[in-house]
């Protein structure tokens, strides 16, 4: 293998760059070509290379987003979408392909290895943390903290006001960033997709607690929770706005709403995702060097691994029933 191309998909997640950085050194260490694919398949699909040395990744371990843009590409979910991405590859003699990203974009990375028998190696990227197969996936530990600093301000004011605060943070199918941040914020409830709740005990947990003096509640709320809480999105009114509503009605609490949404995305990655970032990058490099394809990178107790995307994509990452019930227990 001479050349390699590398692309972010999908959903940024802050360290992508340092994953960056992490194949194209690793590939020049190698003495691999390093070819840069902005714009995720959509700039795979119409040829926008980028050829990448060492100092075209020189001062971006710490920053978020993505130097290579991401993008989304109806186009790519078919078959002609990917025999023009391939025959891209072919055209400008890239060899292998690390695609950085989500589930999605793992998807689209399976379906060009087994389509093209083509070597790619996926990187799991996203502030859900819902990849299965990896502990942790590039993102979710800065947009934890991120949450969290978000709590630590909101608490500030809504003490100071006497506030309920319902607290929407990003998570449509999975409340692993909502309930690992809401154990870590001391949030009062956590509403998350996975976990079937009552409205009607998170205001009794809410009455409790300001009879015995707390001057403010947090309720966390994933967007993704059931759909009885659905409203009407054309009219932008999340779930959350549905439950703040409730709470306000049957409470006489006075109630705020807080959308979080894409500030959970940016930032600069904190210490744990540049390390992982790092790690997993160099890692799929060397996968590909090792003549292997259609693989993912995870850690799984401190231990760098790969699985294949195939077997991955099948399994469905399980929220810890414990964390959620200790959260809980330690907001009584
Ligand atoms: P994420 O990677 O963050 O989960 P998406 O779900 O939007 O983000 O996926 C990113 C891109 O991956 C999509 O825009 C599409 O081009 C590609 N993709 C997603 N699902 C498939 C699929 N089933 N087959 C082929 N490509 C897919």
């Amino acid at each position: 293998m001479k050349k390699i191309g590398v692309l972010t998909s999908g959903g940024d997640s802050p360290g992508m760059n340092a994953a960056i950085r992490a194949v194209v050194r690793t590939a020049i260490f190698h003495e691999l070509e390093v070819v840069g694919i902005r714009h995720g398949y959509a700039g795979l699909m119409n040829g926008d290379f980028l050829p990448m040395d060492r100092s075209s990744v020189a001062d971006i371990i710490h920053r978020g987003g993505t130097i290579l843009l991401s993008a989304r590409s109806e186009e790519f979910k078919t078959l002609e979408g990917r025999k023009k991405a391939y025959q891209k590859l072919q055209d400008e003699g890239i060899e292998g392909l690390v695609v950085i990203g989500g589930d999605g974009s793992f998807r689209g990375a399976k379906k060009l290895a087994e389509e093209f028998d083509f070597p790619v190696i996926g990187v799991p990227a996203t502030i859900d943390n819902d990849i299965p197969c990896t502990d942790y996936s590039i993102g979710f530990d800065t947009a934890m903290n991120t949450v969290i600093d978000a709590i630590n301000k909101i608490r500030d004011t809504a003490t100071s006001h006497e506030r309920t605060f319902v607290v929407e943070t990003m998570g449509r199918h999975a409340g692993f960033l909502t309930l690992m941040s809401g154990l870590a914020g001391g949030a009062e409830s956590i509403l998350i997709p996975e976990m079937p709740f009552d409205i009607d005990d998170v205001i009794e947990k809410l009455k409790h607690g300001y009879a015995r003096g707390k001057l403010h509640s947090i309720i966390l709320v994933a967007e993704g929770i059931g759909d009885d809480f659905k409203t009407n999105r054309d009219i932008n009114e999340s779930k959350a706005f549905a439950i703040g509503k409730i709470i306000q009605e049957k409470t006489g609490f006075e109630t705020r709403v807080i959308i979080l949404g894409h500030l959970q995305r940016g930032g600069s990655p904190t210490a744990l995702d540049r390390i992982l970032a790092s790690r997993l990058g160099a890692k799929a490099v060397e996968l590909l060097l090792a003549g292997e394809k259609g693989k993912m990178v995870g850690i799984i107790h401190d231990e760098v691994k790969a699985f294949d995307i195939e077997y991955a994509l099948n399994q469905k990452k399980e929220l810890n029933e414990d964390i959620y019930h200790l959260a809980h227990i330690l907001s009584l």
